[in-house]
């Protein structure tokens, strides 16, 4: 669970025992009144109460503790539960349909509990445990004492023991559901993270560049940078020490790329030893700038093998009003203007090519 994740979810669990403390100081102030307390609540309200105010403090100040202070909280929430609905069985209650009624109508408000402050496999253990701890003794003690089940208490616990199984069951099958989703959600965007991603050098691969690009297209009169870098005489690199000596340098180059760009700039690998610089919100003297400095740096570098390299680079500006191939042919030329200039350099293109 991430930082921010788990802060709010600990915020949720403050709030449900704010909203614990109130209920309970409701139904005790009601009961009290109305003469219906029964001897078991008039122990656990007040128990109940300050529990459930000292708990936050608990938890802020036992951090390590948080997760046992939590289960063992909510499980003296579902051991009071039995306890009185057992009692209630048993004959401590005048009005026993309205006493169970009241307990059991509170027992949905455990297992949504359970989803929402739990990982999802303690939630489901945990939200089973109560219905079980709450079903069987009280179950039990009816049968024990011989009235069974075709009663009203027992027709009411019936009922409400199935709606709280549909119910459990829900939560179980929408839980796993949203697993799945999820589990599809994150699988979607590793795939779409590795199919924009060039696995030798880390960076944005041509298909990530363009997805990039075409996110920008989508604003007119944006305007864009564009650098389109190629190293010079690599073939003679791969020729004189081999292809993984290559390899090498095209990572060691992607590194040195990352580390040299600005945060408005991004770098991909265009196809074989070119790159495509990418500068967002950029005008022309920015672009020069961003591609002057990504040559000293490359120049800078020095491969324990193959030595130094140098790379040529053609700029051009690309507003998003216009063409994105004309600005990449632009791009192209001013490169091929750099390679035919002698290499290890940047040309801008002149004058626009007509589209
Ligand atoms: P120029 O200065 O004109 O760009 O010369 P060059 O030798 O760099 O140009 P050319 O396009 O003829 O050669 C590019 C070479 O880049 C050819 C190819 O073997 C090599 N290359 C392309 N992709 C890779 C790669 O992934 N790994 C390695 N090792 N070499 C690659
Ligand atoms: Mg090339
Ligand atoms: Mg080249």
């Amino acid at each position: 669970m991430d930082g921010s994740l788990k802060r709010h979810r600990d915020t949720v669990v403050s709030w449900l025992f704010v909203v614990g403390l109130v209920s309970v100081l409701l139904m005790w102030t009601l009961e009290t009144h109305t003469g219906l307390i029964n001897r078991v609540d008039r122990v656990a309200y007040p128990v109940m109460a300050v529990t459930f105010a000292a708990l936050p403090l608990l938890l802020r100040m036992l951090p390590r503790y948080r997760q046992f202070l939590e289960l063992s909280s909510y499980a003296a929430v579902a051991g009071y539960f039995a306890a009185h609905l057992t009692e209630v069985v048993l004959g401590g209650e005048e009005r026993p349909v309205y006493a169970l009624a009241s307990i059991l109508q509170w027992l949905p408000f455990l297992y949504v509990v359970a989803f929402v402050i739990f990982s999802r496999s303690v939630a489901r253990t945990a939200a089973a445990g109560v219905f079980i701890a709450t079903a069987m003794p009280p179950v039990c003690a009816l049968l024990w004492t011989g009235r069974g089940l075709s009663t009203d208490t027992g027709m009411l616990m019936l009922n409400a023991y199935a709606a709280n199984f549909v119910l459990l069951l829900t939560l179980t099958l929408i839980t796993a559901l949203y697993d799945g989703y999820e589990r599809a959600a994150r699988q979607a965007r590793h795939l779409a993270s590795v199919a924009h991603t060039d696995m030798l050098t880390g960076l944005a691969n041509r298909r990530g560049l363009e997805h990039l690009l075409d996110g920008l297209s989508v604003r007119e009169g944006r305007y864009v940078g564009l650098v389109l870098l190629d190293l010079d005489h690599f073939k003679s690199v791969n020729d004189r020490f081999g292809h993984l000596i290559g390899d090498e340098l095209l990572v060691m180059l992607a590194r040195s790329m990352r580390q040299t760009l600005d945060a408005n700039e991004r770098a991909g690998r265009w196809g074989g030893e070119e790159f495509l610089i990418v500068v967002l919100d950029a005008d022309i003297a920015m672009v020069m700038d961003t591609a002057e400095r990504l040559r000293q740096s490359i120049e800078a570098e020095h491969h324990p093998i193959a030595g130094q390299v140098t790379v040529s680079a053609g700029v051009a500006v690309w507003s998003t009003s216009r063409p994105l191939a004309q600005a990449l042919a632009e791009a192209d030329a001013a490169l091929y203007a750099a390679k035919a200039q002698g290499r290890n350099r940047v040309v801008v293109q002149a004058a626009p090519i007509a589209a």
